[in-house]
């Protein structure tokens, strides 16, 4: 009977296992949906600043072909000026020239601050798209790795669910029956130690001739409550310490 608690003990060390496997397998495309969606981000932000600087350089450009066309009205209103003998026509004259001129600094200033920021957004979308190939680098390599991480996490896995299988095919067949169906239900502690004459998994404390009976180690309790198997304390903690120098 020893031997079957002791098989018990073992399992409950397999689903805690298995457990920890299976959460970091299911852990592992929501890590890479994660990085996918960071890199589309990075994408994004890319683009946004390439459309910022166009609309720069475009703005700029406009505002130079109207100080052209400014100038050119400028020379004319000039030529007009040196001609004129109606002082009434040179005075309105004179006034366009000086509109004219003051929107033509305005107008090169705010090209000038265009151009400046066009260069400054090129700066910046220079280290944007370096850090945008080094994350898609990145995402490369991490695809792959979770690709052999999740190989590597099925192999471990089923080669843990071989041993469960072994090790249940040795246990009598109503305590094999309840392990399976408690694992099914997903109750993670299916055999757990007694702790101070209660359940480690509930809590509910044992009248003193079941609690005896677990301790004595000769027949395969429950708890009344949980329905966990109940192994002695000091069987749990001798079958830990052997498997942990089996390196198990
Ligand atoms: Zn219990």
């Amino acid at each position: 009977m020893e031997d079957h608690l002791r098989r018990l003990v073992r399992l409950q060390r397999l689903e805690d296992r298995l457990t920890i496997l299976r959460r970091r397998a299911a852990g592992l495309p929501a890590e890479l949906s994660e990085r996918a969606a960071h890199l589309a981000a990075l994408e994004a932000e890319v683009e946004q600043v390439a459309a910022e600087r166009q609309q720069a350089l475009a703005r700029a450009q406009d505002l130079e072909n109207r100080s052209v066309t400014q100038e050119e009205r400028i020379a004319k209103l000039e030529a007009q000026l040196r001609e004129t003998r109606d002082p009434a026509a040179a005075e309105v004259a004179r006034h366009e020239v000086e509109g004219l001129r003051q929107q033509v600094s305005a107008e090169q200033e705010e090209a000038l601050g265009l151009l400046e920021s066009a260069e400054g957004l090129a700066e910046r979308h220079r280290a944007l798209a370096a850090r945008l190939e080094e994350a898609r680098e990145d995402l490369e390599r991490f695809r792959e790795t979770v690709a052999a991480d999740e190989a590597e996490l099925e192999a471990e896995i089923a080669g843990l669910l071989a041993r469960r299988d072994a090790t249940l095919a040795e246990l009598p067949s109503d305590a094999r029956a309840h392990f399976e169906s408690l694992s099914e239900q997903g109750r993670g502690k299916i055999a757990v130690p007694m702790k101070a004459d209660s359940c480690g998994g509930c809590g509910t404390r044992l009248v003193p001739n079941d609690a005896m009976k677990v301790r004595s180690r000769k027949l395969l309790h429950r708890c009344p409550s949980c329905a966990r198997f109940l192994v002695a304390p000091d069987l749990w903690n001798e079958e830990a310490e052997d498997a942990a120098a089996a390196g198990a």
